[in-house]
Formats: structure tokens, C-alpha cells, sequence
């Protein structure tokens, strides 16, 4: 059987606040939709995950997903309905079994509640997670009680919601025929199309993410899990130096300075990231950058080397390691980097899985002693600190 997953992440955001869309701000230092994303990359039965994202996005998703196996995402449309259509055409090729339709904005989605509503799909088309309605409700259209409303029948709805492919592929495209588009789930689509949709257990947890207080407390909650749960607390240095050569600019941190030289190395001779790249490795007692890559080896040559720094974060990944902090001091007499520091700090930020304010850049000349005051070459120092469990 095949389930494939497709993440809504079409909206803009905006009511969240904030300089950049609810769904791709930090909670816990990751990206609200990464951690969606990974709910459904690591869910046994899921098979296949689509994002649907918006207009303009495509930057911040990529950073946002930087590691993850995804297919490309696929461009939203104007409303909530069309987004969602569009992420399931998208599945047309592939003809799985069963889809599931998830709000990307919903990051505390459970395992159990994915089992459930993939399992409720042998008994219905249609299955959707629903929390029962604990407060009495009233029917007050003009502010006025008209009557109770009997609350036992009452659900509040979440995502995602399951549905037999062909079915809602079929509901859907349907829906866009006879010119209705203003459902505002995909259930309201299936229910149109005259489909039987069941209501499953779902989770208090599961909740959407809605509003930049929502997002500001849902990282809290979960940096202090994440923190309190990683008590081992450990510190690793990094150091590298490369010599310039004829160029046209050093690469530092993943960001290309206009230069009159560049750094020799078999990559991109990013000392910078070499040494934070060290520095974690250091700190969870691995072997250096120069072991997992060695630099004889020609399919280095050239390279990013975020390449370096994703292949220490996926080691700390596996120990269910994160980083605290991180602290690089660059030695250069040119170029300037000062005025790169807020570029660097963007392009280790998702790489580092942290916000920006856990990194620390600075820049120093030598006073034109030595090596370095020679202009001969560029040194990094880093220190990183990272959090484990026990
Ligand atoms: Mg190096």
C-alpha cells in the first residue's frame, strides 16, 4: 500500500507577523515546516511526501529543507482548496493508494494520529482527525442565544485529513469544474462530491499555528523540552587556515566576497565552515573533516562545503544531538568582512539548525604580523557547543 502526504504550505503567513511567513519561523532553531516535514519522512508508512508552497517561497523552503529527500515543491494557488488540489495533482504520476493532506502549519502532529487516520482509511473514503468539544456550545448568530447546540455531535476538525486517492483526486478536480472553490478543508471537497467522511481520535497537541504568539509559544515550549531533555552539554574547537592564490573572491561561511584573490583548497576552500565543521565534530568526539573527507579525494574538489557541515549536523543527528551555540572567529587581513556577517549568519542558521542569535561571527586583522598580516592566507577559529541526552 502506498500513502503519500502532501504538506499545505501555500498561505503567505502574514497573520502570523513577522518578517518571514508563520510556517517557515524557528521553533526549537527548526523551520515549523521542517518539522512537519520530518513527521511525515519518518512515519513508517508514508511513502511519499509533496509540499505545496507559496508564490515567492522557493528560497526559504529549500533553506528550510536543506538535508530532507524531497521532491521539488509544488507552486500553491490562490486559495487554501486550490493548494491543496494542486499538491494532489501533483501526485497524479505516482497513483498512491491513499493520500493524507496536512496543514504545514500543524508541526506537533503525532505518529499516532498519521497510524490512525491511515488505518480508518480500510473502513472510509474519507477520514479526518477530530477532538470532541468539551465547552457547552450556543447558536448565537446576531450575538443572541438562539439555542444550544447539542455538543455531543460537535467536533472540532485538524489535519491531516486521509482520503482514497482516485476519490478526492476525482472531488477535487470536480469541485474546480462546477466552480466551487471556497472550501476551506478538504473534507468540505469530499463532502461536496458526496463522499462519506469518518471522524478519528485526533490530538490535543496537534494544534495550528496561527498566530506569531502561537509561534512564540510553541518555541518556548519546545526549545525548553529540547534543552531540558539534552542535559550532556559539550564544547568542541575548530581551527583552519587556507593560503590565497589568484581569484576573484573568498568563499566564507557559504558567502562569496568580491576579491582580488580567492583560497586554495581541493572544495570551495571555505575555512570558516571548515572549522565550525571541525568544531562540532569536535564536541561529539568524531574524528576531524579531514578523515570523513579526505582531500585526495577528486569528488571534493570544488565543492560546497556545506557539504562538511551537513555531514557533521546528520553525526550530531544521530546521537539526537543539537547545537547551543556557535562562536567563529575569522583572521584576514582582506578582504573586509564585516559588512558579510549578517549573510554568513542567514546561511549557517538553517545549516546549524539554530536561530541567528546562536551564532557568533566576528573578524579580526593580525595588525599585519605574521602569515596572515602578510596577507598570505585566511585562519578560522570556531567553537561550538552542543546539547545531548544521557
Ligand atoms: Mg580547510
Amino acid at each position: 500500500m502506498s500513502v503519500a502526504a502532501v504538506i499545505v504550505a501555500g498561505g503567505s503567513g502574514l497573520r502570523a507577523g513577522g518578517e518571514i511567513p508563520k510556517q517557515y519561523q524557528l521553533i526549537g532553531g527548526k523551520p515549523v515546516i521542517r518539522w512537519t516535514l520530518e513527521a511525515f519522512l519518518s512515519h513508517p508508512l508514508v511513502t511519499h511526501v509533496q509540499a505545496v508552497i507559496g508564490t515567492g517561497h522557493e528560497q526559504l523552503f529549500a533553506e528550510a529543507t536543506q538535508g530532507l529527500t524531497l521532491p521539488p515543491p509544488v507552486s500553491g494557488g490562490a486559495s487554501r482548496q486550490e493548494s491543496c488540489r494542486l499538491g494532489v495533482e501533483a501526485l497524479a504520476s505516482i497513483k498512491p493508494d491513499r493520500v493524507l493532506i496536512h496543514d504545514a502549519a500543524r508541526p506537533f502532529i503525532s505518529p499516532h494520529v498519521i497510524s490512525n487516520v491511515i488505518a480508518e482509511l480500510d473502513r472510509a473514503d474519507a477520514v479526518i482527525p477530530g477532538l470532541p468539544v468539551a465547552d457547552t456550545m450556543k447558536f448565537a448568530p446576531d450575538g443572541v442565544i438562539e439555542r444550544t447546540v447539542d455538543r455531543g455531535s460537535m467536533w472540532f476538525v485538524q489535519t491531516p485529513q486521509g482520503f482514497i486517492f482516485d476519490k478526492i483526486l476525482a472531488a477535487h478536480r470536480r469541485a474546480v469544474r462546477e466552480g466551487q472553490t471556497n472550501f476551506t478543508d478538504d473534507a468540505a471537497v469530499a463532502e461536496f462530491a458526496g463522499m462519506p467522511v469518518r471522524i478519528t481520535a485526533g490530538d490535543q497537541a496537534n494544534r495550528k499555528l496561527t498566530t506569531a504568539h502561537d509561534v512564540r509559544v510553541a518555541d518556548k515550549e519546545v526549545s525548553a523540552r529540547l534543552f531540558v531533555e539534552r542535559p550532556d552539554v559539550r564544547t568542541g574547537q575548530g581551527i583552519d587556515f587556507h593560503v590565497f592564490e589568484k581569484g576573484d573572491g573568498v568563499t566564507l561561511c557559504g558567502v562569496k566576497i568580491p576579491h582580488t584573490e580567492k583560497l586554495k583548497g581541493h572544495s570551495d576552500a571555505d575555512a570558516a565552515m571548515h572549522a565550525l565543521t571541525d568544531a562540532i565534530l569536535g564536541a561529539i568526539g568524531e574524528a576531524d573533516i579531514g578523515k570523513h573527507f579526505p582531500p585526495s579525494d577528486p569528488q571534493w574538489k570544488g565543492a560546497p562545503s556545506s557539504i562538511f557541515l551537513l555531514k557533521a549536523m546528520e553525526l550530531l543527528g544521530a546521537r539526537k544531538g543539537i547545537i547551543a551555540n556557535a562562536d567563529l572567529t575569522i583572521l584576514a587581513e582582506a578582504p573586509k568582512i564585516g559588512p558579510h556577517i549578517a549573510a554568513m549568519k542567514a546561511v549557517l542558521s538553517p545549516l546549524l539548525q539554530v536561530a541567528a542569535d546562536r551564532i557568533a561571527i566576528k573578524a579580526t586583522t593580525t595588525e599585519e604580523m605574521g602569515a596572515i598580516g602578510r596577507k598570505e592566507g585566511i585562519a578560522a577559529f570556531a567553537v561550538a557547543t552542543v546539547r545531548l541526552p544521557l
